[in-house]
């Protein structure tokens, strides 16, 4: 059993997001089961009797990061694998994605997790790529980390390989998923309705499957873009000026939606959302690597000014191909100064609101997590500033920001739990688990017929 109560005392910054976004020094939190109790200077809590001290001296503590967007098994088996004059991998993910035994799954999400918890994840969405939950319960179980789930359902035609079915089965399976799995493992599992897309699920599934997550109190994600052409087609096709307004038009924005990518919105679509509510998950590496023209396409600063709560994703192991939302969070700050050519544009302390606080509500966890506030669940990170690029420190948030990423990530708690204890994991044996996976992947690539070839240089 983890210990009920657990000090993190004397850190050199505990950086809090709460609502004056005070950073103290020479701080001290204090934990008890699986709450924070208390945060304030160490000298304040040092009468505090505790199970566990962690002495923070060199850390900067923040809230643990959430991740909106996070395909956990899709693709990591074949990690690196698209050359990048290839066109779009997509056909071929969904290809071996679709492929991947319960095992082969297991595997995949027990690496992902590894690599999220590492790089200071306490929570992420599956976007509906998980096939045999029942299999990966277990690793969520062990990792400790939370887990938003859902069946990935369309009723369409897709450019791809998709899970399709008859609208009213995919209907009855979302709600099923629901039932069965909305709430495990104290509340660290969530379940959503996950339509993959408005071009692959008609208006009745989409309408249906928003209102299984308003009944059963729960969420909705799909992809979702624009842009001039999108604009046009969804004109001639569904007499919409947009996408965004399309899915309006037919009830299916709110509260309880978080659109994911949003690349190419006009002000009109924001607009949508802001009056309704709508959240967005933005996957700033994907975007960059995948060519999309953030200049012309992101629309981050906007969102923001309109009160759209954002989060961040690292979107799938080939996309991003990294886990590390510290990456993904700088990726976010420097962007968009590029794109609009104004240092001022998306600033350090937005950035880490975007992996805490303001992705946190997103998600409708703001009441829970993404801040170090009394009351809430005790999940934070630890980073060790005992390491070069931490030097020299002024401001805590542009160190965390511009200079480091998630490899100095010493400790991560979650629910009060250290998941992350000094760089170490318990859940599963590293070196093992990295050689199965080579394995699988490689099986995965001779089952399939996949043969791209692996490099332009050669390997002798
Ligand atoms: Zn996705």
């Amino acid at each position: 059993m983890p210990p009920t109560s657990l000090k993190i005392d004397h850190a050199r910054y505990v950086v809090t997001v709460d609502p004056q976004r005070r950073i103290i020094q020479d701080g001290s939190v204090l934990i008890e089961d699986g709450r924070i109790r208390q945060v304030g200077k160490a000298a304040e809590l040092a009468a505090a009797r505790v199970d566990r001290v962690i002495d923070a001296r060199h850390m900067v503590v923040t809230p643990g990061f959430v991740n909106g967007h996070m395909h956990i098994s899709y693709g990591h088996v074949v990690r690196g694998i698209f050359l990048d004059d290839i066109g779009s991998p997509l056909p071929t993910v969904f290809k071996l994605q679709m492929a991947m035994t319960e095992e082969e799954e297991h595997a995949s999400t027990l690496l992902g997790l590894v690599e999220l918890l590492k790089s200071g994840t306490v929570g992420f969405v599956d976007p509906g790529s998980t096939k045999f939950p029942d299999a990966c319960l277990q690793a969520y179980e062990d990792a400790g980390i939370r887990v938003i789930l859902g069946e990935c359902v369309t009723d369409q035609e897709a450019p791809f390989p998709l899970p399709r079915f008859e609208t009213k089965e995919a209907v009855a399976r979302s709600a099923a998923f629901l039932k069965t799995w909305h709430g495990r493992l104290n509340g660290r599992v969530r379940a959503w309705a996950m339509p993959f897309s408005a071009e692959t699920c008609s208006a009745d599934l989409l309408r249906a499957l928003k209102r299984v997550a308003d009944d059963h109190g729960t969420s909705l994600t799909l992809h979702h873009g624009s842009g001039a052409k999108a604009r046009q087609d969804y004109q001639s096709r569904h007499g919409s000026p947009s996408p965004t307004q399309y899915l309006e038009s037919i009830g299916v924005l709110g509260r309880n939606v978080v659109l994911a990518h949003v690349l190419g919105l006009d002000a009109a679509e924001i607009d949508a959302m802001a009056r309704t509510g709508t959240t967005a998950a933005m996957c700033p590496v994907t975007a960059a690597k995948g060519g999309r023209g953030v200049g012309e396409h992101g629309r981050l600063p906007e969102l923001l000014a309109k009160g759209v709560k954002v989060a961040l994703g690292c979107d799938s192991p080939n996309n991003s191909n990294h886990l590390d939302i510290v990456r993904a969070l700088n990726m976010a700050a420097i962007q968009y100064k590029d794109a609009r050519q104004d240092m001022k544009q998306i600033t350090a302390e937005t950035a880490l609101e975007l992996a805490t606080l303001t992705g946190a509500q997103a998600l409708g966890l703001g009441d829970e997590i993404g801040s170090l506030e009394v009351g809430k669940k005790a999940d934070l990170v630890m980073f060790d500033t005992q390491r070069p690029e931490w030097q020299a420190m002024f401001n805590p948030i542009n160190n965390l920001v511009y200079n480091a990423d998630g490899r100095s990530i010493h400790t991560v708690i979650v629910d009060g739990r250290v998941v992350i204890d000094a760089y170490r994991q318990t859940f599963v044996d590293e070196p093992r688990l990295y050689s199965k996976v080579q394995e699988i992947g490689e099986k995965l690539l001779a089952r399939t017929g996949v043969t791209l070839p692996r490099s332009r240089w050669p390997i002798v």
